[in-house]
């Protein structure tokens, strides 16, 4: 991809994309316009080598591959993860309270770690899923939703009622961070002004509604800031800029390819990946086994392609911040514009080592893209993300990378549009090697 269209391609994936489920259809159609085919689990599998497929999880983590022409035991996997959730909220069942004055609020839960402050006194908006009644109990249907328009706000109390807001603010979670719905104008409206919304939105009526999973998003959008335009501003970026990353760089791959390339993008890395469609999953390892399998692939080929394959596990990290430079390590610390990071941690928090951080650098010097290094200040805990969890369920090497971002976790994060454009140029250099 081209650096113009690099910061438009970014802008518009992240608004087609307000949560891990529309993240996923958003990745689908895009793999099926350039003519990946879905797989099912409950199907037998064919596949031969050049094929294109996709396959995806719960409807929120998707996987797609790129057969190669080569032996599979030899070539092995090129592998790219990321992840599709994001730090928001979740509507709760039964979520509607009704308050004096007929004001409706809807009952949430906490997803991951968001910043929480940074969710006040915006517009939001609804997206996920919803389960209808099907033809069977074990089938219910789903149908995807994003209402689309701004239905909701969780507004901030005064500064007059709480002067000391400014010098830190503690907040609850239960009772500071409920979103407003309305205002009830019929009667009828009582304990039912979601569940309506959902139906005219779908189409359905209220007995066919069973259930649903409903994340809140704020409807401004990503933007392009800067005197240069240079920077992108948006929820979410954290983690759906790797997987645009890693979907663009798969879908303009080459077709020859001996080895077999791979994208999975996992859910539920903010709340530690221990789903069946998250990182420490069989999920992945098992399509990988089983694409080996219909290759005629034994099981002990199937470890020797593993022996011969690499993965970058690409989540972002922090940028150096100017207003807090001593939150950062002294010789390290990445900044924006500067390429994607290596991320390196004594503990092992990262699968990077040093052979695997020489490889990746490497990837990014044949692609003109330059490298930066990224490690905590020895005081600071950090983070963690997929590389380690997954090698639990395949032993491969690999090595933990990302873009530097500002504000991680804020439903308004910031990157720039140049590291987006390296990291696709890194990806496309290690897909097409
Ligand atoms: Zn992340």
């Amino acid at each position: 991809m081209k650096l113009e269209q690099t910061g438009i391609s970014l802008q518009n994936f992240l608004n087609e994309s307000p949560c891990n489920f529309i993240a996923t259809q958003t990745i689908s159609k895009h793999l099926e316009s350039a003519g990946f085919k879905q797989l099912h689990q409950k199907d037998n599998w064919d596949v031969k080598p050049g094929d294109k497929v996709y396959f995806t999880k719960n409807d929120s983590s998707i996987f797609a591959i790129k057969v190669g022409k080569g032996n599979i035991s030899d070539n092995g996997f090129r592998i790219i993860t990321a992840h599709s959730d994001s730090p928001c909220f979740r509507i709760k069942p039964n979520p509607e309270i009704t308050t004096e004055g007929g004001i409706v609020k809807l009952n949430t839960e906490v997803y991951g770690g968001p910043i929480l402050y940074t969710w006040f006194d915006r517009p939001l908006s609804v997206a996920g899923r919803v389960l209808l009644r099907g033809k069977s109990a074990l089938a219910p249907e789903t149908k995807f939703v994003n209402i689309h328009r701004p239905i909701l706000i969780i507004p901030h109390l005064p500064i007059h009622f709480n002067r000391a807001v400014n010098e830190g603010n503690p907040l609850s979670k239960q009772k500071d961070m409920l979103p407003v719905l309305g205002l009830i104008t019929e009667e009828a409206e009582r304990g039912n002004m979601l569940i309506n919304l959902l139906c005219s939105h779908l189409n359905v009526d209220k007995s066919e509604i069973i259930d649903f999973d409903l994340l809140l998003y704020p409807t401004a959008g990503a933007a392009l800031v800067g005197a240069h335009n240079e920077f992108i501003c948006s929820a979410r970026i954290d983690d759906l800029s790797m997987a645009h990353a890693a979907m663009i760089a798969m879908i303009e791959s080459n077709d020859d390819n001996q080895a077999t390339l791979v994208m999975g993008i996992f859910d539920n890395e903010e709340t530690g990946s221990g789903t069946k469609q998250g990182a420490a999953s069989p999920v992945l390892a098992n399509i990988l086994r089983r694409i080996s399998y219909s290759l005629n692939a034994t099981e002990s080929q199937f470890i020797q392609a593993t022996a011969n394959s690499f993965m970058i596990s690409a989540d972002n990290g922090h940028a150096f911040h100017p207003n807090y430079a001593e939150k950062f390590d002294p010789t390290n610390h990445p900044v924006q514009g500067g390429g994607p990071i290596i991320k390196m941690n004594a503990n092992c928090k990262y699968m990077t080592d040093a052979k695997s951080a020489a490889v990746f650098a490497e990837i990014c010097n044949k692609a003109n893209v330059p490298v930066q290094y990224f490690v905590n200040h020895s005081d600071v805990a950090g983070g963690s993300t997929l590389g380690n969890i997954f090698t639990g369920q395949m032993e491969i090497e690999g090595v933990d990378v990302g873009n530097p971002i500002w504000a991680m976790h804020s439903c308004c994060e910031t990157g720039t549009v140049i590291d987006q454009y390296y990291m696709i140029s890194a990806f496309s250099s290690f897909y097409n090697l």
